[in-house]
């Protein structure tokens, strides 16, 4: 693999777990990296139709996840492949057309009049203590509409569930009163856009009204709108119209009202006027049971040691199980087999350190040494104690496996002159957990160790 090939496969797997399996592989799984340059970087799509799609979905989380490797790319272009033969083309276009249908059958699941994808329900979402009390909440509005709890505040972090439980409470609200009540689900980046285009097209009252005359608005991810003051004062009339008609609203965000900085205070005196929930990390039993469910809906069957293994192992975003078992259920589909708890470990730190790749190498050397309860100074100075050779090694593995570092980078940070004993270290190491789980057992245990110190 060349490096460019090599960083690609990096941004995209940073992307799949951002999109359904089936748009990724649809439209993202066979781009190309041509070039990357300081300020931009140029991918090529297989055809002019990929190349627009691509281009106006998905450019913005390209652009992000390339961010997280290179911080000064501002631009991302597109470009078509050319050299396909004729008959490759004719093959690509009817792949095309398949991977089309395949496509429009994912984007009809989203009910067009709500926006609500069907797949969050409240009956597919785990209840546990992290998240009870939301969802309690939830449930407590399904009936009486615009009555208790309004507006309805969750917030939390990242993966942890609002979207599921905000669409599934719009979907429940929708089968129990037969599709009577209208509900509108939007993004705050949605509804901004909207407000945006309203305004330059001259068309604010339409827009209005098209807000105004729905019985449930559900709103995800309010901290974004903070700050755009025309879009906040279009929601706090929103806002206003629909509370005084005793319509509901729902609205989810990354942090409680009080925290979002730039919100007017007429607007964060209203959040707080209603019932504020947050979701919290989910316990160990809460994560099995979400991991079963998972397993479950995609219609397959895991061993429960690698459920108990994956519950482990990823603790703060369910998201991330999510990307796991699309790998797990990849690998059992087309190779029939279940992979081993190796290969599963490599599959999840993949996935972990990819999203936490501001990790510095001090942090790397303080988790080793406080995991073998040594001073971090052995583990980069010169004393030749035989009991420190381990952690050493581990440490240099550790470097190259989480930050990439390169061998004479990591042989100067670990004090030594010659860059060949990082490349033995590394080798070492690698040998070594084919053979000894418990290696791989502290290898897991440190790189947690690393990952919290973040
Ligand atoms: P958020 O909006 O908070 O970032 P999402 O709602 O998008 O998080 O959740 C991320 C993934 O985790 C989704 O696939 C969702 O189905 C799943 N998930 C999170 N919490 C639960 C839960 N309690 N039960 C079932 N699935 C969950
Ligand atoms: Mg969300």
């Amino acid at each position: 693999m060349d490096s460019n090939e090599e960083l690609w496969q990096s941004i995209l797997s940073g992307i799949e777990l951002q999109v359904s399996r089936a748009n990724f592989l649809t439209w993202l799984k066979n781009s190309r990296l041509v070039e990357s340059h300081d300020e931009s970087i140029l991918v090529a799509l297989p055809n002019h139709f990929a190349k627009e799609w691509v281009q106006s979905k998905y450019d913005k989380m390209i652009l992000g996840a390339v961010r997280n490797f290179n911080t000064s790319v501002k631009k991302v272009e597109y470009i078509v492949e050319g050299g396909l033969t004729k008959s490759a083309v004719s093959k690509q276009a009817h792949r095309h057309d398949i991977n089309n249908k395949q496509l429009v059958i994912e984007e009809l699941k989203i009910d067009p009049e709500t926006n609500l994808n069907p797949r969050y329900t409240l009956n597919s979402f785990v209840v546990g203590s992290s998240n009870e009390l939301a969802y309690s909440a939830a449930s407590a509005i399904i009936q009486d509409v615009g009555v208790k709890y309004n507006p309805l505040f969750i917030y939390g972090g990242v993966g942890l569930g609002k979207t599921h439980l905000i669409q599934g409470i719009g979907n429940e609200i929708r089968s129990f009163h037969k599709n009577k009540i209208k509900v509108k689900y939007v993004t705050s980046e949605k509804f901004t856009n909207d407000v945006v285009s309203a305004i330059r097209n001259r068309r604010v009252e339409d827009m209005k009204s098209s807000y105004r005359e729905v019985d449930v608005l559900i709103i995800d991810d309010i901290q974004f709108i903070g700050g755009k003051e025309k879009t906040e004062e279009e929601f706090f009339h929103t806002f206003n119209a629909l509370y005084e008609n005793g319509k509901q609203i729902i609205i989810s965000s990354d942090r409680p009202p009080r925290s979002l900085p730039v919100l007017e205070e007429r607007l964060r005196s209203r959040f707080e006027g209603g019932m504020i929930a947050d979701i919290g990390f989910p316990d160990y039993e809460t994560r099995v049971a979400i991991i079963k469910t998972k397993i479950q809906e995609r219609g397959t069957s895991i061993d429960d040691a690698i459920v108990d293994l994956i519950a482990k192992k990823i603790q703060r975003n369910i998201r991330e199980v999510e990307g796991v078992l699309n790998k797990l259920v990849f690998y059992q589909n087309n190779y029939q087999k279940q992979l081993n708890q190796v290969q599963i470990e490599k599959i999840i730190s993949d996935l972990m350190d990819k999203s936490r790749l501001n990790v510095n190498p001090n942090q790397v050397i303080k988790a080793v040494a406080g995991f073998f309860e040594i001073p971090a100074g052995e583990l980069t100075g010169r004393s030749r104690n035989k009991e420190f050779i381990e952690p050493r090694q581990i440490t240099m593995y550790l470097l190259r496996e989480m930050l990439s570092m390169s061998y004479p980078d990591i042989a100067s940070k670990i004090g030594k002159r010659d860059h060949t004993t990082a490349i033995y270290a590394c080798k070492k190491i690698n040998g070594g957990i084919q053979k000894n789980p418990n290696l791989s057992e502290k290898l897991i245990t440190i790189k947690d160790l690393v990952n919290k110190s973040v």
